[in-house]
């Protein structure tokens, strides 16, 4: 059950392997982007712990677009407004908690608004080819952090259609999408806060 508590738990979580994987999220974004990845979302990651604890949202539509925001005017790049329109979709709840049901549909209603903004779909090397897989894992209730894993690293086989990396053409091939990296840090740190646990 996802609760607001739950939910800045695992923001907050987010937020610092975002501070920690800085340099790791711009190396993936060096060979087949302009290398910033990491240094946008460390600073959203920032802003956002900072928003947390000066504004103390008080439910999950407040902090949901809490976080839309911050991330949308403080993280940058392609990213920021991708994210950030995730989470101002995800935000239009009005649920005091979500079960894992409606938190699915929460997640799918997030991703739709990615690829509304992006002009993206999966299987063009974007964060999408996470989120999709996550949410159909979810949805068979066998998420686990070894999945995520293993999802993060299949877009290294997919040849970029969107995004900076989409220049490179058959060169990028090889290589891990940086904001599919960092929506798997998201995911995994979304298992770790224990929101599908009761
Ligand atoms: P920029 O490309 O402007 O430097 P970032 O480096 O912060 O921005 O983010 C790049 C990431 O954004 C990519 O790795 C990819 O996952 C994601 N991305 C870029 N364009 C799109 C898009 N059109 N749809 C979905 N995701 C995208
Ligand atoms: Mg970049």
């Amino acid at each position: 059950m996802l609760t607001n508590d739950k939910l800045i738990d695992w923001l907050t979580l987010f937020a610092d392997e975002l501070i920690a994987n800085k340099a790791y999220l711009s190396d993936l974004d060096s060979p087949i982007g302009d290398g910033d990845h990491g240094v946008n979302m460390a600073r959203g990651a920032t802003f956002l712990k900072e928003a947390f604890s000066e504004k103390q949202p008080q439910n999950i539509s407040e902090t949901l677009k809490l976080t839309g925001m911050t991330l949308l005017s403080k993280v940058g790049g392609a990213s920021g407004p991708l994210y950030g329109s995730a989470f101002i979709e995800m935000s239009k709840v009005t649920e005091e908690k979500l079960n894992s049901e409606a938190l699915i549909t929460n997640l799918k209603n997030g991703m739709a608004a990615v690829g509304k903004r992006g002009k993206s779909t999966v299987c063009e090397k974007t964060m999408l080819d996470v989120w999709d897989p996550v949410i159909k894992s979810l949805e068979k209730n066998e998420l686990s952090s070894e999945a995520i894993t293993t999802f993060v690293d299949k877009t290294k086989d997919i040849l970029a259609t969107k995004g900076r990396a989409a220049f490179l053409g058959e060169r990028s091939i090889g290589h891990i999408d940086p904001g599919a990296a960092s929506s798997g840090l998201l995911f995994s740190t979304m298992l770790k806060a224990g929101v599908l646990n009761d």
